[in-house]
């Protein structure tokens, strides 16, 4: 009896270790984050400067950003930019949201890396627009991570960018996707149904969200404000909000995807961010 109570105590004592174990917070692990590349992903031409930004007036820019990160548990892309194809025309595509042109594609970057497209692993997207999801077919093979929201979205113009063969996790809401703290999408609906943004927390710069089109432009950042195109304009202004709260908890800098003032400060790949 004595003995059977002593193996009932012992397998009581795993047990209690087992879940200590599985209790840990998943912060208490060393971040498997290592760098972060920031991509050229082409250039967006105006007629117009205030169908973006409220206020503004005569033509106006917006450049394209999209973002690599080496994670210990593989390549994360967040956007994969305008279509490489764009390359190839001097005059660009005329779309929606004005005139795209490409001068390096997003595979050059990639190769310049020593990387193929099949070599990322995860491909997050702010979301579903064509100047977020113009190289998508590249990346067949990598995991999408993209908002339910978003994923389930059947646009009122053309037809969804996802294939029903691609892996995806559809989060409905924030995700960290390793589970350390260091790659975690930021829910921020309204540009788009299911629009998120990207928190980085990297070992030497700290902490960096990037926008997607949460925000478009600086401008628009600081007057609080969100284009009456966007898909609901006052769940926008919301995610605002939302985003002063997580860079304020994160201590975090934000990236304006698509502001033209921030390329100068930025250093773009090969160079990376540690
Ligand atoms: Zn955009």
């Amino acid at each position: 009896m004595k003995r059977l109570a002593f193996v009932f105590a012992a397998a009581s004592a795993a047990i209690a270790c087992a879940l200590m174990t599985f209790a840990q917070p998943a912060l208490a692990q060393k971040p498997g984050i290592e760098r972060m590349y920031v991509l050229y992903c082409g250039d967006i031409a105006l007629d117009d400067a205030s169908s973006f930004t409220p206020g503004a007036s005569g033509p106006g820019r917006l450049t394209v950003t999209c973002y690599l990160i080496k994670h210990a548990r593989g390549w994360v892309l967040f956007d994969t930019g305008i279509g490489d194809h764009i390359v190839d025309m001097p005059n660009g595509q005329k779309s929606r949201a004005g005139v795209w042109t490409l001068r390096k594609t997003l595979t050059s970057q990639l190769a310049e890396l020593g990387l193929k497209p099949a070599d990322i692993n995860y491909v997050a997207l702010s979301h579903s627009h064509g100047d977020h999801v113009g190289n998508l077919n590249l990346f067949m093979q990598s995991t999408l991570v993209v908002q339910k929201a978003e994923y389930e979205w059947k646009p009122p113009v053309g037809v969804s960018p996802f294939k029903p063969g691609m892996k995806a996790i559809t989060p409905e809401g924030d995700h960290d996707l390793f589970g350390d703290g260091s790659v975690v999408l930021i829910a921020t609906y309204g540009h788009s149904p299911g629009h998120q943004n990207l928190l980085v927390r990297l070992p030497k710069t700290g902490a960096v969200m990037m926008t997607g089109d949460s925000v478009h432009t600086k401008a628009n950042w600081d007057g609080g404000r969100a284009p009456e195109r966007n898909f609901n304009v006052p769940q926008s202004l919301a995610a605002l909000e939302r985003m002063k709260q997580v860079l304020k908890e994160a201590n975090a800098q934000l990236w304006i995807g698509h502001e033209t003032s921030e390329v100068p400060l930025r250093r773009y790949s090969p160079a990376h961010y540690e």
